[in-house]
């Protein structure tokens, strides 16, 4: 399998607007961004999709919550943001590379579409 848009990014290959960056995982602003603040956290490592990762992937999952937590609070959206997992293509996941999107910036409805 060949690098994935988000190995491309990270490899700096495919220009991005990175605000975050560490040994686990990098953010960036979503192209299409769905609310104010719309960032992907990404994991380094090109996991296709949360279903499928192992217990190795244990402290990348962990650690990447922690990054949404020290993201969040460094942006003052800590009080009110959405941090979605679209897995599978029905679920609307169209870059096989694990992230997570972080939402925030306006009236977030429930449930989601
Ligand atoms: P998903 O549909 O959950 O797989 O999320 C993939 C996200 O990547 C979508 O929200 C896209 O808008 C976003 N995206 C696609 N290409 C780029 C890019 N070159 N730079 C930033 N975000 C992108």
């Amino acid at each position: 399998m060949g690098d994935t848009l988000f190995t491309k990014i990270i490899n700096k290959e495919i220009p991005a607007d990175i605000v975050y960056e560490d040994e686990l995982c990098f953010a960036i602003k979503d192209i299409k961004p769905q609310a104010p603040v719309h960032l992907l956290l990404i994991s380094r490592k090109p996991l296709d999709r949360l279903s499928n990762a192992t217990p190795e992937d244990q402290a990348l999952l962990g650690h990447m919550l922690l990054a949404v937590g020290k993201i969040t609070r460094q942006l003052k959206i800590d009080d009110a943001f959405r941090l979605t997992v679209n897995n599978g293509a029905q679920a609307g996941q169209s870059v096989f590379h694990l992230h997570m999107h972080i939402l925030a910036g306006r009236p977030l409805r429930w449930p989601p579409g």
